[in-house]
This record gives structure tokens, sequence and C-alpha cells, in this order.
């Protein structure tokens, strides 16, 4: 029978969600997902400098409206809890002495180890502790002796992993450092803590960042160490800004949560992170994630860095807000509208479909619909239009003559006010953009507005509508 495909995602809570992280989990996810395994939740908690409040909830909450749902988590419980690595923190000294039992790691006493523990500079060329015997090295720690465990790397030699899309690697042992397994508060570092608990937890498959290869020989002479199956790994390439820069936050890139307050969809979002660095092959580039489940092969990604770029992310954005229903649509649109229409006979549903084939994010709205809520200052240069041949002269002609129409219209809806704009044109035997033109200026103060004239009149109602055509006669009038 073949193993259960277990896949996890480790964050560690800062308190919000990189895009590389996002992507990182959307692998183990799918891939958990196409092969009817279980995806896992786990905090990485201990190597965090700072506590940072909520930061665990930024986590299930980005999780959740990604539609990424999880069967094992802190929340959920699940068979080899905990899943907090901060409530683990006892059961990984015995693992880290039964390395040293077998002579894969060691006990060093030196005073340096504490400040460069983290850093994994330290030279083991120098290191006393490596040499000394087992059982000075446990009479010093009984007598109470600080120390630190480091991982014991052959002096020679090379080691190999295998990654499923960088291919075989190796390297010669003397490149790796003797890394700190445990320190001196008796807390793991996260070099070890990942093998243990990717180990107790079944983890079949470890997709994770690239950040993490050079790191994974060391892991692997740990898997060995112990005797234990290396899971596959799957490192991703950074998500870069530029050729060559990753992306930070540090230096103003976007997270998750920075996106969706830009007004980006979760689901396009998604969409859009899961082809950086995976290509399902074809054309085709939206997929909802059912689909992704459908399509996803751990062949496809790529072992290039993937630039992000915001427009074509704006592109992706644009074609989920136009596959929406209408309904759905003003849903989400609705807030946005009323950032700058507070008027509250005017009701947001109203303009929502003005907007939907003419927005790519959905924070594009407030900035467009503005003029609904108050008329703007306008320059009378907007009346001036080439292609409608209109201009001021011809616009205050066109104003007059359309106002008590308007006024006296028996309805207010688009069919009506169509109706009266073409029937003057017809009249005056002048092209109906000659009308129009003037009318869409006057109601809305604006250049380009999404809707033309009969829907921006019909929404304003017909009393604000007169009121603004008397006030771009008064303006014309000078
Ligand atoms: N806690 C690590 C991180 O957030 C996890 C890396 C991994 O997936 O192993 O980068």
């Amino acid at each position: 029978m073949n193993q259960e495909v277990r896949t996890r995602f480790a964050p560690s809570p800062t308190g919000f969600m990189h895009l590389g992280g996002l992507r990182a989990a959307l692998y183990g996810y799918l891939f958990a997902r196409k092969n009817g395994g279980k995806f896992i939740l786990r905090i990485e908690d201990t190597d965090q400098v700072r506590f940072v409040e909520g930061a665990t909830e930024v986590i299930y909450d980005t999780l959740r409206r990604c539609g990424m749902n999880w069967d094992e988590g802190p929340d959920v419980g699940g068979p080899v809890g905990p899943y907090i690595q901060s409530q683990r923190k006892e059961l990984y000294l015995p693992y880290a002495q039964q390395l040293v039992k077998t002579g894969h790691a060691y006990y060093c006493f030196c005073e340096k180890a504490e400040s460069e523990e983290d850093s994994g500079e330290f030279d083991r060329a120098d290191d006393p502790c490596r040499d000394l015997p087992l059982e000075e090295a446990k009479a010093r720690v009984a007598a109470g002796e600080p120390y630190v465990i480091r991982q014991r790397i052959p002096k020679d030699g090379t080691t190999t992993f295998h990654d499923a899309s960088f291919g075989d690697i190796t390297v010669e042992n003397t490149t790796l450092d003797d890394q700190v397994l445990l320190k001196r508060d008796g807390l793991p570092t996260y070099n070890f803590a990942n093998v243990i608990d990717d180990h107790l937890m079944g983890i079949t498959h470890v997709v994770r960042g690239s950040e993490y290869l050079s790191s994974a020989p060391k892991y692997n002479l740990l898997y060995e160490g112990f005797g234990w199956e290396v899971p596959t790994y799957v490192h991703c390439s950074p998500v870069m800004r530029d050729a060559q820069h990753k992306m930070s936050k540090r230096h103003g890139d976007p997270s998750y949560e920075d996106l969706i307050a830009q007004g980006y969809l979760s689901q396009a979002v998604v969409n859009y992170v899961a082809l950086l660095g995976w290509a399902p092959g074809g054309e085709r580039e939206i997929y909802s994630l059912p689909e992704l489940v459908e399509a996803f092969d751990i062949k496809g990604i790529s072992k290039s860095p993937a630039i992000f770029d915001i427009d074509k992310l704006r592109y992706f954005n644009s074609e989920y807000l136009r596959a929406m229903t209408p309904e759905q649509f003003a849903a989400v649109a609705a807030p946005y509208i009323r950032q700058t229409v507070h008027n509250p006979a005017i009701d947001p549903a109203q303009i929502a479909p003005l907007l939907q084939q003419r927005c790519e994010v959905l924070t594009d709205i407030p900035e467009k619909v503005d003029f609904f809520d108050a008329l703007p200052e306008y320059d009378l240069a907007l009346y001036t239009n080439k292609k409608s041949k209109t201009d001021p002269a011809v616009s205050l002609e066109m104003l007059h003559a359309v106002r008590p129409l308007l006024a006296a219209l028996p309805t207010w809806d688009d069919e009506t006010l169509l109706a009266s704009m073409k029937e003057l044109a017809e009249r005056l035997e002048v092209k109906n953009a000659k009308v129009m033109w003037p009318v869409r200026i006057a109601a809305a103060g604006k250049l380009v507005t999404p809707g033309g004239a009969v829907e921006i009149c019909r929404i304003l109602g017909r009393e604000e509508t007169l009121r603004r055509i008397d006030a771009g006669i008064a303006k014309l009038e000078g």
C-alpha cells in the first residue's frame, strides 16, 4: 500500500504572510489534496525574537480566506500534536541525547557557543569539545555546567540529498558547520526542531523556501543519524521583486494582507501566487483552487526565481472581478463605493454594475465614483471634445435644450432617459454624442466616468441631475 501523503505548512507567527510563505503553504496544500493526503499546520514559534500579538490568528485567517483548510493543527488537534512548537519544547532533549550517544552530536561547553549558536559560524576545527570523551562531557553536564548540543558533521566525505525540483545536490562535508541543535536554555534550534517535528508528524513531503536548501545536507545527516526515512524535499525558489532582489516586507513589498487591503481578491492572489514558480503547462492561467488541485504536479515547479509582477496580479484580479455574478460583485464593491458615496439616497448596488467591467482592483473604486456624492469642481475645458463635436458653446446650447425635456420625463429610467436624449439629437440633427457629452460632464464634473450620461443621471435621480445641469449652465454662462 502506498504511504499516505502528509505535507505541512510550518510558519513562524510574524503577524503577516509573505508571498513566499503563502506559496509554500499552497503547494503543500495542493499536493496533499491532489494525492488524497493530509495537510498539517504547525506553528513554529520557538525561534521568535519577539512575540507578535494575534500573529497565529493572522495565519489561521489567511489560510481560511485562501480556502486552504488544514486537517491537523493547533486549533483542530490531531494524532501527532501538539502543533505549536513552543508546546513541544520538552520533547527535543532526548532526541539530541540519542544523537550524542550514537556519536552524531556532542556536548559543547565553549563560551563562544552561546553567541554564535544561531549564526552557524562556529569553526569546529577549533572546538575542543568535539573530541571530549563522552564520559567527561557527561560528568560536566551532571555538574551543572552550561552546554549546547552540536551536530557532529563528518570531517571528510560528501553528503548528497535529493530535492524534487533541484535534483541531486552533493556538498563537501567540510563546508557544513557543526550547527547547534539544542541551545543552553534547552530549546531546540529551528534546524533541529524541524527535523524532529517533521519525522514525528509523519511528514512525507517538505515544501519550503529555497533559503533552507543549504541546510538540507545537515538535515539529511540528522535523519541518517536517527536512521529515519528522509522526506521528499520540495524547495521553492524565492519570489523576487526584480531580477536582483527578493521580495521583502521590510523594503515595502506587499504581504498577502497588504494585497487584500489594497483591494485584491483572495482567489486572485492565490491563483497568481500558484503560478509564481509553478507552471501547469499550456496557455491557461485562470484556475480556481479546486482546479489548481486537479492540475497540480510537483514536476511543474521551477528552479528559477519568480518575479512578482503587480500588473499581472491586477490582470488576474480584474478577471476574477469580471467573472463574479453581479450580486457577488455588488457585495464586494459596496464598501468601496461607500468610501466616497455617503449619500444614503444612492444605493451602491446601482453603481456596482457600472464598475464590474471597469476596475482591476477594488481600491480603484472610491476615486471612480466620488462624483456621485458631490459634484466636483471642474474645468470648462471638459466640455470640449472633438469626437463628439462639442465645446463650451455647443454644450451650453445642448444643456439648455435638454433640461426641460428631462424635467418633464414621465419616468426616470434608462430607456426613457436614452429615448429623450436621442430624440433631441434627432430633432437638432446632431449625433447623439453631442447631447450626451455635455450632459455627462455636467452631471459628473469628470472627464472619465464609469457609465455614460444615461446611467449617471438615472442614479443621481431627477432632482440632483437638474441641479447639476443648472450648475453647468451657470458655469458655461460664466
Ligand atoms: N518556520 C519556518 C519559516 O517560517 C519554516 C520553514 C519550513 O517550512 O521548514 O520560514
